[in-house]
């Protein structure tokens, strides 16, 4: 069961029952007052109670004026569809941990919400979902920003999600085109799209993966936290959507569709990039798979803020995910860096002009091919995903002040205690007993 009290990000205080109530009856400002996340009129660099988290008011990446906004056509998965190369080879063998007939049967059901159209990866548009007869016949109106923006995240963790942040729609990080419906080279502009939809915020949603479950990766049982990350976050973004319906407002659920994941979510507050260019949540690390819903529905100037905690020192000075990568696919620079058009023209999956750690996505899905699985190695070996034990927290916490050399050692600590080789045998992390189903004395039964 998903814990309810841990559903929060890095910028948002707990709610007891009687706080819940009053957001449950359109709130007052007075009970607004100390259960809202930090507003955007917060100046930027004001630390909270996320410790070490730094506020900033403008997107915290370099982005060239070049920018252009990515094709979805020309993502990794749509151009190996397109040549007939496979999501990943379908693996099961009884006799290896991680790969028995019963874990490959969960991974593929645990997809089932999310390969709804087709019952096979579709990443193609999702439609709008327009109010109804039983819609409010004007669009609800909350009695201020602040409230619509507690009581929309109230309702997203209602439907499961574990983190919510709410942006501004900004273009760039929307596909210029979108693949039509269940279709894996045909696209449309996205203004053509989605006709007569004019988003003006974008909800972002975590949903986390299961600790034990991702440090078996590279198996069937890890993909299946994933996939059940993603099915959860398709079951999230439809009902969230259906809520703006029924208020009166038009929504897109949207999980790997219609624009970028992670700097929409950077942009919502929910974390930084790290050396893989994905998201490292403050409170999961790496651990959540995320997805969004646009909607029509302004509010004014209250939207959450990025944040940063110290990632980018941290993975200057970490290689684990680098180190553990089989496919040799991430980034060992020792800065993110940015890349122009020229730079990847023979590599167009990759989208130039912002400044990250880049991952080559080629490389990275020939090793899913071979494994039979989505890997996810470099996500279980990274130090910050661990299970949410005070210790860990506290290390979290500390990192986010130390200065970058101390941060070598850090990393070099969690190699120490048995984390972060996954493919070491003298780690014992990352290897399953098949007979008594025991995860590194964590995990009893799964
Ligand atoms: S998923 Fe696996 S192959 Fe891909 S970048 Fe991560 S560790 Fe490397
Ligand atoms: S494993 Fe280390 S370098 Fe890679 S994302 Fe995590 S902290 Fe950064």
């Amino acid at each position: 069961m998903k814990g309810f009290e841990e559903n929060t990000s890095a910028t948002e205080p707990m709610l007891g029952r009687r706080s819940l109530l009053k957001l449950g009856m359109a709130g007052t400002a007075a009970a607004l007052a100390s259960a809202v996340p930090v507003p955007a009129s917060a100046s930027a660099n004001v630390r909270d109670d996320g410790f070490g988290v730094v506020f900033h008011d403008d997107f915290p990446q370099d982005i060239s004026p070049d920018y252009k906004r990515f094709d979805q056509s020309q993502t990794m998965f749509n151009r190996h569809a397109r040549e007939g190369v496979p999501y990943y080879k379908a693996i099961w063998d009884d006799s290896r941990p991680g790969f028995s007939g019963s874990d490959y049967a969960m991974n593929k059901a645990s997809a089932t919400l999310y390969h709804r159209k087709q019952g096979i990866p579709d990443y193609s548009m999702d439609t709008v979902y327009v109010p109804n007869e039983l819609s409010l016949p004007t669009p609800y109106k909350f009695p201020d920003a602040a409230t619509a923006h507690a009581q929309i995240k109230r309702v997203a963790r209602h439907f499961g999600a574990n983190v919510v942040g709410i942006t501004r729609r900004d273009e760039r990080w929307d596909y210029s085109h979108v693949l039509k419906p269940n279709s894996v080279s045909e696209t449309l502009p996205w203004d053509e799209a989605y006709p007569d939809f004019k988003p003006k915020t974008v909800v972002v949603l975590g949903w986390e993966m299961e600790y034990e479950a991702l440090a078996t990766a590279p198996s069937q049982i890890a993909d299946a936290t994933a996939f059940n990350a993603y099915s959860g976050l398709t079951y999230v973004t439809m009902h969230l959507a259906r809520y703006f319906n029924y208020m009166g407002y038009k929504a897109v659920p949207a999980v790997n569709g219609t624009g970028l994941n992670v700097p929409y979510a950077m942009a919502a507050g929910l974390g930084e990039s790290n050396r893989m260019g994905m998201l490292q949540n403050y409170h999961y690390g790496t651990r959540l798979r995320v997805a969004r819903v646009y909607t029509d529905l302004e509010l004014d100037e209250y939207y959450d803020k990025p944040v940063t905690f110290g990632i980018e020192s941290f993975c200057a000075n970490c290689l684990h995910c680098a180190d553990n990568c089989p496919s040799k696919s991430i980034s060992r620079d020792d800065r993110p860096s940015m890349y122009t058009a020229e730079d990847v023209k023979d590599k167009p999956y990759i989208n130039p002009g912002v400044r990250k750690w880049h991952l080559d996505g080629e490389k990275c899905h020939a090793y899913w091919i071979e494994s039979g699985t989505s890997c996810g190695t470099c996500l279980a070996t990274c130090p910050y995903n661990k299970p949410n034990f005070w210790h860990h927290r506290l290390i979290d916490r500390v990192n986010t002040v130390l200065p970058g050399p101390l941060h070598k050692l850090m990393a070099e600590m969690d190699l120490w205690h048995g984390y972060g080789n996954m493919f070491d045998e003298k780690a014992p992390a990352v290897f399953w007993d098949p007979k008594g189903r025991s995860y590194n004395g964590l995990m009893k039964d799964y």
